[in-house]
């Protein structure tokens, strides 16, 4: 793995760094979070060596009218109503607080600009890009939209691990173009989650919540035979319920993973929710029942890897189970922990004087630190070797 910690600085100075981070930050959440405080330790030794620093980033899952969806070249995607929130701008104005000097951002309109690299290679200047999703070429790992990009850098540095499991443009296509190498956080990130991998200690407990149900329910046949128990809550748990025919209303539930549901419903080691809590025909919270169930388990497990609030944590009203987990957690003093996940960190505000023990690693990635646990390669991070 080609480190940026490992790079001599003197061979940072004077060049331009395409720097790939997450500000991935649903609309409405305080984008003040622990994914943008986990990168400024990387942007500061790019601009302390000397470097002019573009930062790339993508922001929610931007739409397009589907009559525009084929090409999208010519559409405004920042135009399309369902986007509007989806703008990095305003991580420009609180990366410029946080680093003490200013960040300017280059609106979507600015990237075709014929001037586009004189005004990107400001020197010891820092840049941030309107969101990368707004390019089609983006998620389709487009070779010439990565190739748009390699023209503006002289060195790409991933610090992004919340993205590297999937074949994007900007963390997969461009590594073929410059010279790539792991940023500060992503190293740490791959160090602590290999440390658990090399000493798994048994009963290992595994934890899915959260709304992303497709990219997370397949984790009930990785971990199935590492893992000792799955306990499921959130869209996960309702989709298990629905495929069992229990009535879930208008709950968040997966449709188009029924049939893995129903393959798994008899496996032995997931643990379902025993009481939930209801409002409006939607499941939003697990019930006391389960608090004491899960924390039962949590507390006598020996690794514990969580990624999915046990509910709509975002009102207090559904936020106990989610609450609850997290002082199981603290409970074990013992376990090697792993939780991930840009809402599951955030819910740590919930207990904020919680005291967690030092084994607790908090990770970035939610669907990338399940897929590394699960021992699946990740495109983003064999790009680096
Ligand atoms: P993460 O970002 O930690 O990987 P997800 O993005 O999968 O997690 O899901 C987080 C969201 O899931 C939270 O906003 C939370 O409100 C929501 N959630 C959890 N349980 C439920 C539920 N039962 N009903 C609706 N939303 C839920
Ligand atoms: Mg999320």
């Amino acid at each position: 793995m080609k480190l940026l910690s490992k790079l001599d600085p003197r061979r940072l100075n004077g060049k331009t760094v395409l720097l790939r981070i997450d500000l991935n930050v649903e609309p409405g959440m305080p984008i003040d979070s622990y994914r943008v405080a986990g990168v400024l330790p990387t942007i500061k030794l790019l601009r302390k060596a000397g470097a002019t620093v573009v930062i790339l980033s993508h922001r929610g899952r931007p739409t397009l009218p589907p009559d525009k969806k084929r090409t999208g070249r010519s559409a405004d995607w920042t135009q399309f109503s369902e986007n509007r929130g989806l703008s990095l701008r305003p991580f420009a104005t609180l990366l410029s607080t946080k680093l003490s000097s200013p960040v300017r951002f280059l609106a979507y309109e600015e990237m075709h600009s014929h001037k586009l690299r004189e005004q990107v290679r400001i020197k010891g200047g820092v840049v941030l890009f309107e969101n990368l999703r707004f390019h089609p070429g983006e998620e389709r790992d487009d070779a010439k939209f990565a190739k748009f990009l390699a023209k503006l850098g002289d060195l790409y540095v991933n610090d992004a691990f919340a993205v590297s499991h999937r074949a994007n443009a900007s963390v997969h296509a461009l590594t073929k173009l410059l010279p790539s190498y792991a940023g500060l956080r992503l190293e740490r990130e791959l160090a602590a989650l290999a440390a658990v991998l090399g000493r798994v200690v048994h009963p290992v407990t595994l934890i899915i919540g959260g709304a992303k149900v497709a990219d997370k329910i397949g984790m009930v046949e990785r971990f199935g035979k590492t893992a000792d128990h799955i306990l499921l809550a959130g869209g996960p748990a309702n989709t298990f319920f629905s495929a069992s025919k229990l009535p879930v209303g208008d709950s968040v539930v997966d449709v188009e993973s029924l049939p893995f549901a129903k393959k798994n419903l008899k496996n032995p080691k997931v643990v379902l929710p025993v009481d939930v809590k209801v409002h409006a025909r939607r499941i939003l919270d697990v019930g006391e029942r389960t608090v004491a169930l899960f924390a039962e388990i949590v507390e006598r497990s020996g690794t514990i890897v969580w990624n999915g609030p046990l509910g709509l944590f975002e009102q207090r009203t559904y936020a106990h189970g989610t609450m609850g987990l997290w002082q199981a957690i603290a409970r074990n003093r013992k376990a090697v922990t792993v939780v991930g996940g840009g809402e599951t960190i955030a819910s740590l505000a919930l207990v904020p004087d919680l005291k967690l023990p030092q084994n607790v690693f908090l990770s970035t990635g939610g669907g990338a630190m399940l897929e590394f646990l699960a021992g699946k390669k990740l495109p983003g991070i064999q790009a680096l070797k």
